[in-house]
């Protein structure tokens, strides 16, 4: 079903099992699980699938070696699992990450660990090789037999510059670990969606529609592409809105105080020498002021960041230029060589963690760990209980998402018929596990479309084995490349429109692409798509020059991109 049917058929059945509000990725895992297990449930998002704090992560697939000294061992055994299960079953989309720990001091923090766990000590410290020795040890063990990554490694001073030309002498140890790398977490979002649906005809997702109130037994939506309002009469209400989740049950009368949220915002470089300093690794160490920041090899960019900075409304979260020279700050003390300046930024960007609300000292100290909280009762004023998703993480999305629909399809008095956990997702399905083995997929697909061995190349990276759907759909009618964007084709172009439920030409360069992210959009570029997909989704001339400005006005203002 398209958007206006899903709409259509929502005005003539309100009933719904349940109604998940946010379409960020705590939201769409569950979206996906119920789905899965036959339940009618629709999914609205006020804005574009994963624009909130989904689309402003740092793209790590990671267990949260750092939590260990917060004593949440739970949390990092799960997400270790869980990032094994992403690379098992998201291959397309999420890579084997080596990260190099630029290690600073020796024994430093030996003492403050405990007291840190025992939360006896209010400000970051200093963790020296010994302490990170050990923390990588855990993280090793936590691995277990899934060995889907290498043990750590721990080198000298000399070997470790003798690897990193450019790092900065002072450190005394580095340390490689494995994670994993999102690199693309918007489309895998689109792709659990996608598999969703066609898994289940009740199982339906729209973007561009909030709720906006509700009591009793009915809510209400609206589309805010034409501004209609639309009832909904769900037996479960599940309020995955993130950063917004108070806002959100305020809006059905319920006040509430589960999240304390956190800004943190990145900035994307495009500087080869950077990126030649680093390789294929992550970097990921502790800052001088003890905060644990990154710098992240990203295709041909380097992504830096982040920030962790107490903020009460997540509508403002914006990259500010205290952060952006803190960034550039920080790569200097790695790398002191190499000038990085404010001129080598291509895209900047700034979201809010939903943590939950706390009293502990330091942002870095409040737990990242997920919890589901239960309203119900007469006090509410509704007829069906409300589950707000506070906190989680993009790597333990699943196992959050499994542990709510576990608790739904129970009140639903439902029983699970199907499991995630070794689930294939998406582009993930099929997808060749060797050079050899994408060779002969390309060859053969290749002869069957027709479509150029190159062509498939890109589209493998970009949409894993869903590359064979894109590609035959390419080769039934006219094609060609686009001037401004000669990655892409026209038929490629109108593919993603018909069913990738783009509404906005922001969507396609933000978060159907990576586009924007890694710099690439112009002028020229902005203009030839917008006629592409506005023929496609039939818009008219003055709808074009709206959108148009629109992703002007978003790139510019939000991301600091120079058109
Ligand atoms: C700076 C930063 C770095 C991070 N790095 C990592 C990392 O490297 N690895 C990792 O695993 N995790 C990371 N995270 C954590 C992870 O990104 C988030 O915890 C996760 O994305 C939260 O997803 P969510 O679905 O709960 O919230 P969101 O993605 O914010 O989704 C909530 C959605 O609800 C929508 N909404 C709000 N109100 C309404 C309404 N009334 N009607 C309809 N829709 C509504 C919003 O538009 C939003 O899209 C990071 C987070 C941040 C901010």
């Amino acid at each position: 079903m398209d958007r206006n049917e899903i709409l259509a058929a929502l005005k003539s059945k309100p009933e719904v099992s349940v109604l998940i509000v946010g379409g960020g990725i705590n939201g769409i895992g569950t979206f996906r699980d119920l789905a899965l297990n036959g339940v009618d449930v629709l999914l609205v998002e006020r804005a574009d699938f994963c624009s909130g704090a989904s689309s402003a992560s740092s793209h790590m697939a990671h267990g949260g070696i750092r939590y260990l000294e917060n004593g949440e061992f739970r949390l990092v055994r799960e997400a270790v699992q869980e990032r094994n299960r992403m690379l098992q079953n998201a291959p397309h989309a999420v890579r084997p990450l080596p990260t190099t720990i630029p290690i600073f001091k020796r024994l430093s923090g030996v003492l403050n660990a405990p007291l840190k766990f025992l939360r006896l000590l209010d400000k970051p410290s200093e963790r020296g090789s010994l302490i990170i020795k050990l923390g990588l040890i855990l993280y090793d063990a936590y691995t277990g037999r899934q060995r889907t990554v290498p043990r750590h490694q721990f080198f000298s001073r000399r070997q470790s510059l003798e690897k990193w030309k450019h790092l900065n002498p002072e450190i005394v140890n580095t340390a490689v670990y494995y994670d994993g790398a999102i690199l693309q977490p918007e489309r895998l979002a689109i792709d659990l969606i996608l598999d969703a649906e066609s898994e289940n005809t009740n199982a339906r997702a729209l973007n561009y529609v909030s709720m906006i109130g509700g009591s009793e037994d009915t809510l209400l939506l609206r589309d805010e592409l034409t501004d209609e309002t639309y009832d909904v009469r769900p037996k479960l209400l599940i309020n995955a809105a993130g950063p917004w989740i108070d806002f959100t049950n305020k809006k059905l009368g319920l006040s509430t105080g589960f999240i304390g949220g956190t800004k943190g915002s990145h900035i994307v470089v495009k500087h080869d020498e950077l990126l030649q300093a680093i390789g294929d690794h992550e970097f990921f160490f502790e800052n001088e002021d003890g905060r644990i920041v990154l710098i992240f090899p990203l295709y041909d960019r380097v992504l830096i960041g982040t920030s962790d900075i107490p903020i009460e409304n997540p509508d403002e979260a914006l990259c500010t230029d205290e952060e952006i020279e803190y960034f550039l700050k920080l790569t200097r003390r790695i790398f002191p060589n190499l000038s990085l300046t404010r001129d080598d930024i291509v895209f900047q960007y700034s979201g809010v963690r939903p943590l939950p609300r706390s009293n502990a000292k330091t942002a870095g100290q409040i737990s990242r760990d997920h919890s589901i909280e239960v309203l119900s009762g007469d006090w509410t004023n509704l007829h069906f209980p409300v589950y707000s998703l506070v906190g989680g993480k993009w790597t333990t999305f699943r196992a959050f998402s499994e542990q709510v629909t576990g608790k739904a399809l129970s009140y639903l008095s439902l029983t699970r018929q199907k499991h995630t956990r070794d689930l294939p997702i998406g582009g993930g399905r099929g997808y060749p596990r060797s050079e050899d083995e994408m060779k002969s997929q390309i060859d053969s697909l290749s002869a069957w479309t027709g479509v150029t061995r190159e062509r498939l190349q890109i589209l493998f990276e970009r949409y894993g084995t869903r590359a064979e759907t894109i590609a035959t759909y390419m080769n039934g009618g006219t094609d060609f490349i686009l001037k401004s964007l000669p990655d892409y084709t026209l038929r490629e172009i109108i593919f993603l429109a018909q069913h990738e439920k783009i509404c906005h030409l922001d969507d396609f360069f933000l978060r159907r692409s990576m586009l924007a992210m890694l710099g690439r959009v112009t002028g020229e570029m902005v203009e030839e798509v917008s006629k592409a997909l506005g023929n496609a989704l039939g818009w008219d001339e003055e709808r074009k020059t709206a959108e148009v400005a629109r992703t002007f006005l978003l790139l510019t203002d939000r991301h600091g991109v120079r058109l």
